[in-house]
């Protein structure tokens, strides 16, 4: 069973969205599991502090080494990554996210206030990692992102195997449009809306040949950053 543990201050926020859909159907079938631990159990005063002022002044608290490491050394298990919700780590990727679903689980540090005693991160070589270029105000839904991803990559999470190898990011390209019933369609403005002819051709091979074209296209406007990398791995594959 693939593990994930949460260390958060807030557990209850837990399983939240992952206990619906193909993740809960996952978790309900024990093909995972999840385990939120409360940080503040490791606090050792009687008012449960977990936090302090920032050495150096400045806004806001930061999670204390001592409490946190405790908490990490409780939970952790040999094997299993540590990562700590970051808006400065390295950006989350679908190629991150299958090299966690290959191994035995992760243990996800939730942030809260403005971060955490920088001391901790480097004590146990946390794995700073970071969803997007924004700041959320807790580490949850990050961890909860990063659980999502790695779930449904797992054995059997998904339906058909070949369902995960032509979505966005598999190979470097974005996803090809989406079109179902009916074939035409009248939207709110009264514009007819046809799906592309070759879609309703029946001709297999002219269907995939137009998606690939979709997914070039689509990547070279939309992620000029993912294009040039691809170019860049495929120049030196040809080497
Ligand atoms: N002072 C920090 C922001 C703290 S936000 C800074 O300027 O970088 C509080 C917590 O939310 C962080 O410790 C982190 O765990 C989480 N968090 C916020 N934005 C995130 C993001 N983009 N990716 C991952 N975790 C994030």
């Amino acid at each position: 069973m693939w593990r994930a543990t949460a260390l958060t201050l807030f557990p209850e926020m837990f399983p939240g969205p992952l206990g619906e859909s193909l993740a809960g159907k996952a978790l309900k079938e024990g093909v995972w599991s999840l385990e939120a631990v409360d940080i503040r159990r490791f606090a050792r005063d009687r008012h449960g502090t977990v936090d302090d002022a920032p050495f150096g002044g400045g806004a806001g608290m930061v999670l204390k080494p001592d409490i946190l490491s405790a908490a990490i050394e409780a939970v952790a298990v040999p094997g299993v990554s540590k990562l700590l919700m970051s808006p400065r780590g390295a950006p989350f990727s679908q190629a991150r996210g299958r090299e966690l679903a290959a191994g035995p689980g992760v243990l996800l540090v939730c942030g809260r206030f403005e971060g955490v005693d920088e001391r901790v991160i480097e004590a146990h070589a946390l794995e700073e990692v970071s969803v997007g270029d924004f700041v959320l105000s807790g580490g949850e839904i990050a961890a909860m992102a990063v659980m999502d991803c790695c779930v449904r990559l797992l054995p059997g999470v998904m339906g058909a195997a070949e369902s995960a190898s032509e979505e966005s990011f598999e190979d470097g390209l974005l996803e090809y449009p989406h079109y179902t019933r009916p074939a035409t369609w009248a939207g709110p403005d009264g514009t007819e809306r046809r799906v592309p002819e070759v879609l309703v051709s029946g001709h297999h091979g002219r269907v995939a040949e137009w998606r690939r074209q979709q997914r070039e296209e689509i990547t070279r406007r939309r992620r000029p950053d993912l294009w040039d990398r691809r170019r860049t791995a495929k120049t030196n594959e040809d080497q």
